[in-house]
């Protein structure tokens, strides 16, 4: 029995193309080259069918029509264009001017909606960003209660990239419809893992990318609710007035089609590949949780994606942790910021102190990880653990019993 190394660990932050995709592509760079654009001649219709195929197989797998789809270059420019695009479009004043409306979204929200968010305050609109409980998940109760009469937009993630925490979705659209509010939904970590029906879940916009779902990068989508309500928006790339003017550009045909597939191949294998990472997922927390004290799992325990753990390690440095860990690829609570190292802000919403927020890992299994590799990682970190501790002074008081956080350092 072998593991190669490394071991990718952190498919939360992209993963590997299936082979399947990377095969529907191929034929789209050389043979299949038409511009989908091209209306008077084979070459742009054989691309515009590829195309509608993928936009059917993307509607498909989110219970859209496939005329909600608009394709995008990722997550990223979908938020953009849901928050800024809604929000414009629904101003209840001109720009230039205050108050413009009210919108509401979450502290922990990835930057891709955060950053359109505080451009959104620039530009003249009352952002509330709701401050998340300990367990991380943002309910309808928390939306009710932030709502206003002036509210035209809420956007709440679907699943936090960083702890894996489920927001009360299907709810809070609920709630957005009967008040007439857009909803948005950074469904990014969601979509392709967990069953998506955009129709019975509230949903007006969705946002979605194509590598967190073992397709390409550099390619998503956006669905664009088109009856009760139907939602508009004020494009932000302008142009040649592709996908129905609300997102110019040529279309990205060899990374559609990929889209199309890894959504067609996450459709067919979703469920099975759920429980097999699940079951992954449970006995690595519960290795590393049994066999090491002072570990603390991040966020609700119940309400999470089944293949993500964010662990925090009491004494222990987070960076020497990463070190000791190299042989496996996964995400640590620090965020290299410009010149620091900065303490996740996520983590740091949900309460947790800068120390342990600094040594933890978020571990995000994947469709080709193995069970060998899980086993491996788990004696791997558990002996990284067993070993800094053994270095640490604090840890030695902590297993006398002194609460070191009660220790009076002397002052020199
Ligand atoms: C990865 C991610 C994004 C950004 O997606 P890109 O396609 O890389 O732009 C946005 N939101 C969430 C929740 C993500 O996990």
């Amino acid at each position: 029995m072998g593991v190669n190394l490394p071991i990718y660990f952190d498919n939360a932050a992209t993963t590997k193309c299936d082979p399947r995709v990377v095969e529907a592509m191929l034929p789209y760079f050389t043979e299949v080259y038409g511009n989908p654009g091209s209306r008077n001649h084979s070459f742009g219709w054989a691309a515009e069918e590829a195309v509608d195929r993928a936009r059917q197989q993307v509607a498909r797998l989110i219970g859209a029509d496939r005329k909600e789809i608009i394709f995008t270059s990722g997550a990223t420019e979908s938020n953009n264009l849901a928050l800024k695009g809604a929000a414009r479009m629904y101003a209840k004043k001109p720009a230039g001017q205050e108050h413009r409306g009210h919108i509401v979204t979450c502290a922990i929200e990835h930057k891709a909606v955060l950053d359109p968010a505080k451009r959104l305050q620039k530009e003249g609109f009352d952002v509330t960003f709701l401050e998340p409980p300990a367990d991380g998940v943002i309910t309808r109760a928390m939306v009710e209660e932030a709502l206003r009469d002036d509210t035209i937009l809420v956007s709440i993630m679907w699943a936090n990239n960083e702890i894996g925490t489920i927001n009360e979705v299907p709810e809070i659209g609920a709630l957005c419809h009967e008040r007439g509010v857009i909803f948005h939904t950074d469904a990014t970590q969601w979509v392709g893992k967990m069953p998506t029906d955009v129709v019975r879940d509230n949903i007006d916009l969705l946002s979605m990318s194509g590598h967190k779902i073992y397709g390409p990068k550099g390619v998503g989508a956006l669905y664009v609710r088109r009856r009760r309500p139907r939602v508009r928006l004020q494009a932000i790339a302008e142009g040649g007035g592709q996908e129905r003017g609300f997102r110019s550009g040529t279309l990205n045909v060899p990374g559609i089609v990929g889209l199309g597939a890894a959504c067609e191949i996450c459709m067919q294998e979703m469920d099975s590949e759920r429980e097999r990472l699940l079951a992954m997922r449970n006995r690595l927390e519960e290795q590393i949780t049994g066999r090491l004290d002072t570990v603390q799992v991040n966020g609700h325990r119940e309400r999470r994606l089944p293949h993500l753990t964010n662990i925090s390690f009491g004494f222990v440095e987070g960076e020497s942790l990463m070190m000791a860990t190299k042989e496996i690829a996964m995400s640590s609570g620090s965020a290299c910021t410009s010149a620091s190292l900065e303490p996740s802000y996520v983590l740091k919403g949900l309460g947790v102190g800068d120390d342990l927020a600094h040594s933890s890992l978020r571990i995000s299994l994947g469709r080709f990880n193995t069970g060998e590799e899980v086993d491996y990682a788990i004696d791997a970190i558990v002996r990284a653990v067993e070993k800094l501790r053994e270095l640490s002074p604090l840890y030695d008081l902590h297993k006398e019993g002194i609460d070191i956080t009660k220790i009076q350092w002397q002052a020199h």
